[in-house]
């Protein structure tokens, strides 16, 4: 049978309307178009007539689809187990309650993308292990928290604090969005295992132990120093089973892989990946292969897909941008020793030069490892962590805006409404309850 020609105008505009109906429909039309012998200029006409056909169809199917994942994000709890945002809200007078062109993450645009609950991150980038550090750390961590308090308070008409599935659960009954809290990176604990509890008491409900560099509780899965405690380090065992004895919810995002086994082997309750990819897919240290997905299910954990497009997909070289990028830091110097509004010019023009010149994995991309945990190890293990703030987006979910797009690529990939509830938020909020217990005192 006669193949389309594909430079034709009507069939590169055909090849574009991607749904099962063109296909089966070109698939005729070549057939009979062969029958008759039909010269380019009637196949093209052949071909314009078909558009005209089923191009309503198409964009039927489309709203078919947005309006199913309307109706879904209305009935099920979805839940973002990562965003970086109160970095921005302790760095300026950031307000959840307003819809912003810039970042990602704010309580309008949740409504938007019909997000219902968002897990905001206590971040503290790893710096020097000494008492004085700690103690500065420890205090800008409070501080991080009683900003996000504080903003949700400011803000209570739309949104409240959850610390349980519950909380969620029924501020999402009452049209309100949940705001949980996580700490990410062990860090402001310092030596001190009190933190934990006060960070607790605060209404944070995991801590992911640690970010991109070691300290005091375990390996990072990227430190550029390799191991230095060979997995968990003996205070990082002391700090797990006070996590378990609490019921706070163990994050393994960013841990070493020998980390990883030595939490799933200590810890009595199931652990979360916040953020974090699978490697199968995708070669990170960030990520999870296969045999950690295997243990996470033996330990009833649950692995939240990151979107941030370099975990999701390997970039191809981008010698454009890797420029730029450089230029950038030329013109700026070290990030860290900037005055606080050179940092927010430079942070601005990063993001231009991103938008510009970076070449991001897509939501296909993340549904395909959405697709890979099910395929290794079942839909209950499954959620999505965006990361959101720092760093996380991918073309097709750029803001919480687009988060139904996730949904519409889950259904046009036939999955249903019961397992679309699981991955949205089910599933984390299974373990959320698990965590809490199993825990062996009472809050
Ligand atoms: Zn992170």
């Amino acid at each position: 049978m006669a193949a389309p020609d594909s430079s034709s105008g009507a069939f590169a505009l055909l090849n574009c309307v991607k749904c099962r109906l063109s296909g089966d429909l070109i698939t005729q039309f070549n057939y009979i178009a062969a029958q008759n012998n039909l010269n380019s200029g009637m196949k093209n006409l052949l071909y314009c007539s078909l558009l005209i056909l089923i191009l309503p169809a198409c964009n039927n199917s489309e709203k078919q689809l947005l309006k199913r994942a309307e109706i879904i994000h209305e009935k099920v709890l979805t839940v973002d187990t990562h965003c970086d945002t109160p970095m921005d809200m302790v760095r300026s007078d950031f307000d959840l309650g307003q819809h912003h062109s810039e970042g990602c993450v704010d309580f309008p645009r949740m409504a938007e993308g019909g997000l219902d609950a968002e897990f905001f991150a206590v971040f503290t980038s790893q710096g020097p292990r000494n008492d004085s550090a700690y103690k500065e750390v420890y205090s800008y961590a409070l501080e991080v928290l009683e900003t996000i308090h504080s903003n949700v308070e400011k803000n209570s008409d739309v949104a409240g604090i959850a610390i349980t599935s519950d909380d969620a659960y029924k501020l999402k009954k009452a049209g309100r969005i949940a705001a949980f809290i996580g700490i990410e990176n062990g860090y402001p604990v310092g030596k001190d295992i009190s933190g934990i509890r006060e960070f607790y008491d605060r209404g944070a409900r995991y801590i992911t132990l640690s970010h991109t560099r070691n300290n005091d509780i375990c390996d990072s899965s990227t430190d550029p120093k390799g191991t230095e405690h060979n997995g968990l380090s003996s205070f990082g065992r002391e700090v797990v089973k006070e996590m378990n004895r609490l019921g706070m919810m163990i994050d393994v995002s960013h841990i070493s892989d020998k980390a990883f086994y030595d939490v799933i082997q200590l810890s009595s309750a199931p652990v979360i990946a916040s953020h974090s990819s699978c490697r199968a897919l995708c070669e990170s240290p960030r990520n999870l292969n296969d045999d950690m997905l295997l243990a996470l299910k033996e330990n009833g954990g649950v692995i939240q897909i990151c979107i941030l497009s370099e975990y999701i997909k390997t970039p191809d070289p981008n010698p454009e941008l890797d420029a730029k990028l450089r230029e950038l830091r030329g013109k700026y110097g070290d990030y860290a020793n900037l005055p606080d509004d050179k940092k927010k010019e430079m942070r601005s023009e990063y993001r231009v030069i991103q938008d510009k010149y970076e070449k991001l994995a897509t939501v296909k991309d993340v549904v395909d490892h959405i697709d890979h945990v099910i395929q290794v190890i079942g839909v209950d293990y499954v959620g999505i962590g965006t990361d959101f703030d720092g760093g996380g987006g991918v073309e097709g979910c750029k803001t919480v805006a687009d988060m139904k797009n996730i949904t519409i690529e889950l259904l046009r990939r036939g999955y249903k409404k019961a397992d679309i509830a699981k991955i949205w938020g089910g599933n984390i909020m299974r373990v959320l309850n698990e965590v809490e217990q199993k825990k062996e005192i009472p809050a």
